[in-house]
Parts: structure tokens; sequence; C-alpha cells
């Protein structure tokens, strides 16, 4: 008895960093995900039951290729037609939304943001050659 203890008093936890700064980061990081998720949440939980509502009235995907087809592609997604860009008023706007399929929905985002969101810059390869 009393021997054990000197076996496990060497041990002293390291402190590379003073006490605040992991806190503040910690609490900096938490803040962080906190916000982002209450604001997808807020923003979410409405927008889903409205997509939801849109969706029942627009069951199939409105995308121009759909449009063509026969049986066309069911919807799953609610599109806006212009990008909100977070403009509330186009973003809320039923005349602005479409239902579509997520499939055609990817495709026009990869389509858009390959030609809005980042331009390719023009002919920096043709330059050269
Ligand atoms: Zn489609």
């Amino acid at each position: 008895m009393g021997d054990t203890g000197s076996s496990l008093m060497p041990f002293r936890p390291p402190q590379h960093l003073p006490a605040g700064y992991q806190t503040a980061h910690a609490r900096k990081r938490a803040h962080d995900r906190e916000r982002g998720t209450t604001a997808q949440r807020g923003y979410g939980s409405r927008w889903q039951r409205e997509a939801r509502r849109y969706l029942q009235q627009h069951p199939t995907c409105a995308c121009e290729e759909c449009r063509g087809l026969i049986v066309p592609r069911p919807a799953q997604v609610v599109d806006h037609v212009i990008a909100h860009k977070g403009d509330p008023a186009l973003f809320w706007n039923p005349a602005n939304w479409q239902a579509m399929a997520k499939l055609c929905h990817d495709r026009k985002t990869v389509r858009e943001d390959g030609g809005l969101g980042h331009p390719t810059p023009p002919t920096l390869a043709e330059k050269g050659t």
C-alpha cells in the first residue's frame, strides 16, 4: 500500500498551448458549426415542406429534355429557374420554381457552375501553343 501511487505520479499532462487557446478555438468551431446547421435547419425545414408540396403538384421533371420525353422522369427536387444566390425573394417565389429529377438538376447545376460560377479562363491553353 502506498507504493503503487509512485509509478503513476511522474506523468503530467502536456501543456503545449495556453489554456485559453484551446477553449476559444473549440468554441469558435462549435459556434460556426452550430450557426451553419441552425441556419440550414431553419431555412431547410420550411423549404422541405414547401418543396414537398410543390412536388406533389408537379410530379414530373420540368427540364427541357424531360418535357420532350413521352414518359418524363419523376421529379425529386425543386429547382430555382433563376439562381437565387441567397435572394429570399427569388428563393421563395413559386413562379421561380420548377420540379426536376435529381439527375437533371445535378446536370444543370454543373452546367451553371461551369458557366457562371467559375468561368473558365479564355484560351489560356491556346496562347501557349
Ligand atoms: Zn429532366
